[in-house]
């Protein structure tokens, strides 16, 4: 192996990371009086983003959608009735430690609890992770249970966010993964890709590419701003590598809620190769409430985004329920796509 975590280039953009609200108030000329809020909400969840992704704010703008998915507002402090510290209740499970099982054939191992960039909507900012690394002796555990259960189809790399272990590990973990003969599919949810474009190194795609099992990467962009054309080669690299790429996003007012934004976020994963997947709802967790949008209004955008895009770029909105089978489906459906009439005739098709 010719890896080097401690030089490779994404790993020095992850260690400098902003991590102090005035630093990134200064880099992005915002005025000082949004301090004091920002330290009072850094304290409930640390600031954390990488200059890679604060290139791409608009300098001077405290509503810039990229920065209103990291800074720290008063508003996180707001008590709201509803919103919890674990709404998915992952905390209350038995089972296997560092595995989460609430689908058939699938099964999430939780890699790590770190992650490259701290995002103020994630249900999992009160999540109680003990360490930021996963552990070995917690993977066997996972591993052999893995191998113990033959409906298990796939496997999902979670966290945090897996990509911001070293790839000698994650390389080890893969291979061990492809030895367990029941397993098809590797899927990896990550927001990295996104963030330090630069982490879809050579290292990267070797072990992907090496790989027997067919590799999906899920990766989590919510604004059009987001991909630019460092993410557009760090999409294309993973394409090379022979992974699939799907996309997740979060509903989140302020940042990304309006039909032009969302059909523009489809149109720009698909340019870069990669298709719109799921449009999630905000997990209803404390501190997140003004992020917020209603049911109702989160269908109307998803219809109008159906009316005006091919099936293929609308993504999925869906929520997650506590006990169910699947994720469950809000939109597109039937009714919705009534309103918006020019649709009507395209039903004689078929
Ligand atoms: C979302 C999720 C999955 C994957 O569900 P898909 O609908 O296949 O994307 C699997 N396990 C857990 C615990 C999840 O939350
Ligand atoms: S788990 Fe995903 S959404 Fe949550 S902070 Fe990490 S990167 Fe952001």
């Amino acid at each position: 192996m010719i890896t080097n975590p401690a030089t490779a280039a994404w790993r020095r953009q992850l260690s400098e990371a902003i991590q102090r609200p005035a630093q990134l108030l200064e880099r992005l000329q915002l005025p000082p009086s949004l301090l004091p809020d920002a330290m009072a909400a850094d304290k409930l969840f640390r600031l954390r983003v990488p200059e890679a992704f604060v290139r791409r704010m608009r300098v001077g703008d405290p509503d810039d959608p990229l920065l209103r998915q990291v800074l720290p507002l008063g508003a996180e402090l707001r008590r709201v009735p509803g919103f919890d510290e674990d709404p998915l209740q992952e905390t209350v499970r038995g089972g296997t430690p560092g595995v989460i099982e609430k689908y058939h054939g699938r099964s999430l191992l939780i890699t790590t609890g770190a992650c490259a960039v701290n995002c103020r909507y994630c249900f999992r900012r009160h999540f109680p992770y003990h360490q930021e690394r996963g552990e070995d002796g917690r993977w066997s555990a996972a591993l052999r249970h893995l191998a113990a259960d033959e409906t298990v189809s796939e496997v999902i790399l979670s966290g945090g966010d897996p990509l911001v272990l070293d790839d000698g590990r994650l390389a080890e973990l893969a291979d061990r993964l492809q030895n367990i003969p029941h397993l098809k599919r590797l899927r990896i949810h990550t927001r990295l890709p996104v963030v330090i474009p630069d982490r879809v190194d050579d290292a990267l795609q070797r072990w992907i590419a090496e790989s027997r099992l067919k590799t999906v990467m899920v990766l989590h962009a919510n604004h059009p701003n987001e991909l630019d054309t460092e993410v557009q080669g760090a999409a294309e690299r993973l394409l090379a590598a022979g992974a699939t790429l799907l996309n997740q996003s979060v509903l989140l007012a302020g940042v990304n809620d309006d039909a032009g934004t969302l059909s523009a976020l489809s149109e720009r994963l698909f340019d870069a190769g990669v298709l719109p997947y799921y449009l999630h709802l905000l997990d209803p967790v404390s501190g997140a409430a003004h992020f917020d949008v209603s049911e109702h209004r989160a269908r109307r955008l998803v219809a109008e985004m159906a009316a005006r895009l091919p099936g293929y770029l609308t993504p999925k909105l869906v929520r997650e329920e506590p006990g169910e089978p699947s994720k469950t489906l809000i939109a597109p459906d039937s009714q919705e796509s009534e309103e918006f009439g020019q649709n009507a005739a395209v039903t004689g098709i078929f």
